[in-house]
């Protein structure tokens, strides 16, 4: 028999707590170096945790990853400009709540900005308290929508909790087990190449020889697919691997 858990966490008005469970992560795409390693400061005297990039192709690589719970980004940038950055997000369905940082504010802009994806709009320049103000309430817009648990049969993956129970048995797993994991369960039934899943997980490709993924995989599965319980893990030979639940009959 599975149960049911609650899907709402409990999370006090202090808290910075993100979407791994970890500190909330913020990334700001600002090539102004001066004035992104003042809002670093700042925010991470706040208690977040905050990376930088410096130019837009570097900002969506790190944005793609959706590491993060909210992005804030500057709209001149060297590279893809921030207009760009955010329609390509949106296009690849990442949804991580994204703040424009402009020094044009005239109407147009906004309204270029707003229907590009941006969910709020900063004209430079700006006090830290009014960016502060702004990504207090976007995080606390994104941490009411909380994420939905990922099924598939009996397995269950709480995102906001990082708990996974393979019917009521609760499995405990790494840190790097659970991204996985995570990322099989939003893929379920989807094959996964070992590409996919290290520029997935890992931020990097691995050398087409290394059999770290594998390894991880095989941990993994040892977990999930325990004794007795219907296979979810299936290894599709020569392409990667794939989480379903198997066609009875
Ligand atoms: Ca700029």
């Amino acid at each position: 028999m599975s149960v049911l858990r609650p899907t709402k966490k409990g999370c006090g008005g202090g808290c910075k707590k993100g979407i791994r469970g970890g500190m909330m992560r913020v990334l700001i795409v600002e090539d102004e170096k001066k004035l992104a390693g003042f809002i670093k400061k700042g925010l991470e005297e706040e208690g977040y945790a905050v990376d930088h990039a410096a130019d837009g192709t570097t900002g969506l690589g790190m944005a793609k990853e959706g590491a993060h719970d909210l992005v804030v980004l500057d709209i001149n940038l060297p590279g893809l400009n921030g207009l760009e950055v955010l329609s390509r997000l949106r296009r690849q369905r990442i949804a991580t709540p994204v703040l424009l940082l402009t020094v044009r504010a005239s109407v147009e802009d906004k309204v270029i900005g707003l229907d590009a994806g941006a969910d709020d709009y900063l004209a430079k320049p700006f006090s830290f308290h009014e960016l502060l103000a702004r990504v207090r309430a976007l995080l606390r817009r994104g941490a009411g929508a909380s994420a939905p648990i990922l099924e598939v049969g009996d397995l269950r993956l709480d995102p906001a909790r990082r708990t996974v129970y393979r019917g009521d048995q609760r499995i405990e797993l790494t840190a790097k087990e659970f991204a996985l994991l995570d990322y099989f369960m939003r893929s379920q039934g989807r094959v996964l190449t070992r590409a996919m899943i290290s520029e997935h997980v890992w931020d990097y490709q691995f050398d087409t020889e290394t059999n770290v993924i594998d390894v991880h995989i095989y941990r993994l599965r040892r977990k999930i697919d325990m004794p007795g319980c219907p296979k979810l893990f299936h290894t599709v030979r020569g392409v990667g691997y794939v989480l379903k639940v198997e066609e009875q009959g």
